[in-house]
């Protein structure tokens, strides 16, 4: 695939008459020249998902994409149609509602908001035409409004117009489109304006209810936002999943800034609308499509993309990974990788693991040197005279400890450690900058946590990554559900990207019952029993704890009844190789 890559990137910028200095993309493009890489290339590919057009679904459900960012729903009732979500702005809505007038007589007499984002509530008012309308939103959106708007805008507009290209046109300045639509059309020189009307009906988790005549589901399904909620029509079965689902890898992050988004939650909220059994599926951005299983295999995918990505991120962390590291480790499988809809047309897997890093653990990679770092002035100095010297980092590091600047010192030595060399001389000038900074530190969080990690590079202390007996204690005293919660963050998902297997989990001393099914690198556990299980374990919740953290073998626990596979689904072997695929490397 990266070769493929590399293959069309050569012959299309051979065929656009540039030279390679061998150097990929570093090379200074000519002019227009990066409307012409493989990037681009691919990126315009997806413009046709995004193109003007108006598609009725079924007879009563039509889709306008591509007049905004956001689509707009249309829904007619027996008396009346509503509309799920308004676009961003006013003239864009204009816009949609002459084409909407063309498909029905009926009046808007309600709106739907699938979540808070501008580009869902700001046209609302042209669909309310002045008249006094039902607005149907989760019980958190309008707060949500409330934040984005006035708390943190002027800063969310900033790089909201960055990240969606207000700024840039088609031209030399290499717009595209904004990934989600053809652009964002509220910010920037030509941007509409703001007619957002509050919620007036608003619920917790559910509602079922009838909007002009119909019956309609309201559900809860937090994901790409916390307030975000599908739209569900049980008599035709349409169901609009908001933002949860588009025809791009989900922005598990976004890099205008947003708090940390759940996406365990976003992947149990696809669960849920996969067992609705939608024919139709209608997207707030990117275009419709039908047909229940191929609705079933792209909430699948989309699902089992978010999880891989989840967790082989909090694996990698467990064993210690930085932000670095883990983008480095993550990489989908193929199978994920090459899913249409899961293209980094939007969100990207590395911007994903660095956020779900930060969503657990927070700002601080982990590394001392990191804790208190120097000053951008001072290391931009340091930088610019290593280059004028042309010392090298190592003794950089020691004259700046030597000047008891133990920052940079610390920073210094962490870069001549990554840059390979004298790793011996290299990890003692860190450990000195950082037991420097320990004694300076009123801290003792800070103190402690500097003088640890200058022992460890010593080699002086070990921190012990396996649990000790009191961390097992308080395993096994905690309800079972919590530990089978804990595996799929615990599969090694190398060994397993060609395993679809199913297992139920039945345990006697609680009664209770789990299903952990394996889909190629990702695991799914459920409290439930297992629909055509390849492997029927019985066992108590302590033998299963007591197994996987490796204090006791299977086979004498098989020998002895402790383990048992009723109705013969499975055996020494099967449970051996699944129980495998959980067990720390
Ligand atoms: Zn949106």
């Amino acid at each position: 695939m990266a070769n493929g890559k590399i293959v069309l990137a050569l012959a299309i910028m051979a065929a656009a008459g540039c030279e390679n200095n061998g150097e990929g993309e570093s090379a200074a493009p000519a002019a227009g020249a990066p409307l012409s890489s493989a990037p681009a290339e691919s990126l315009k590919g997806h413009s046709n998902e995004l193109r003007r057009d108006v598609v009725k679904v079924t007879d009563t459900v039509a889709v306008a994409i591509g007049f905004g960012l956001g689509n707009s729903i249309l829904v007619e009732g027996e008396t009346c149609a509503f509309v799920v979500d308004t676009t961003e702005s006013r003239e864009i809505a204009q816009e949609i509602l002459a084409e909407f007038d063309q498909l029905t007589d009926l009046p808007i007499e309600a709106i739907v908001y699938t979540h808070n984002h501008a580009d869902h509530v700001f046209g609302a008012e042209i669909f309310a035409n002045g008249r006094d309308i039902g607005i149907y939103a989760h019980e958190t959106t309008a707060a949500e409004v409330n934040k984005a708007v006035n708390i943190i805008r002027p800063i969310l507009s900033q790089r909201s117009a960055r990240m969606f290209g207000t700024y840039l046109d088609a031209g030399d300045n290499g717009f595209i489109n904004a990934g989600l639509g053809p652009g964002l059309g509220v910010t920037g020189p030509n941007g509409g304006s703001i007619g957002y009307l509050p919620p007036t009906k608003t619920f917790a988790n559910r509602l079922e209810t009838e909007i002009c005549g119909r019956a309609v589901v309201l559900q809860h399904a937090p994901g790409e936002t916390d307030d975000q909620i599908y739209v569900f029509l049980p008599d035709e079965k349409v169901l609009m999943p908001g933002d949860n689902i588009y025809k791009a890898f989900p922005n598990l992050y976004t890099i205008r800034g947003t708090s940390y988004r759940d996406i365990v939650k976003w992947a149990q909220s696809l669960d849920a609308m996969r067992r609705v059994g939608a024919e139709y599926l209608v997207p707030s951005h990117t275009r419709p499509i039908s047909g229940r299983g191929e609705i079933n295999d792209v909430l699948t995918a989309y699902a089992d993309g978010i999880r891989f990505v989840h967790d082989q991120t909090v694996r990698g962390m467990n064993k210690g990974m930085d932000p670095g590291a883990l983008v480095e480790f993550v990489q989908l499988p193929p199978h994920l990788k090459d899913h249409p809809y899961l293209q980094e047309h939007y969100g990207t897997v590395r911007w994903s693991a660095r956020s779900i890093y930060d969503g657990y653990l927070g700002w601080f990679n982990g590394d001392g040197a990191a804790l208190n770092p120097p000053g951008r002035a001072e290391r931009a100095e340091a930088m610019a005279k290593i280059a004028r010297e042309q010392t090298t980092l190592i003794d950089a590091a020691a004259d700046a400890l030597a000047a008891d600047r133990f920052a940079l010192a610390a920073e210094l030595a962490t870069l001549a450690l990554d840059a390979g060399g004298d790793e011996t001389r290299a990890r003692a000038l860190k450990a000195d900058a950082l037991s420097a900074m320990g004694y300076q530190s009123v801290s003792p969080n800070g103190r402690n946590y500097l003088l640890t990690q200058a022992r460890e590079l010593r080699g002086e202390v070990k921190i012990e990554e396996l649990p000790d007996e009191r961390s097992i204690a308080f395993t096994r005293a905690a309800p079972i559900a919590n530990f089978m919660a804990s595996l799929p963050v615990n599969l090694n998902a190398e060994e397993a990207l060609e395993v679809e297997r199913k297992a139920e989990f039945r345990f006697t001393d609680t009664g209770d019952v789990f299903t952990v099914e394996i889909r190629r690198g990702v695991a799914i556990v459920t409290p439930a029993p297992a629909d055509e299980p390849d492997l029927v374990v019985e066992t108590t919740s302590l033998v299963w704890i007591d197994l996987l953290l490796g204090r006791r073998r299977a086979a004498p626990a098989i020998a002895t009844g402790a383990i048992k596979f009723p109705g013969g689904l499975g055996d020494i072997a099967a449970f051996g190789n699944f129980m495998k695929l959980f067990r720390a490397e």
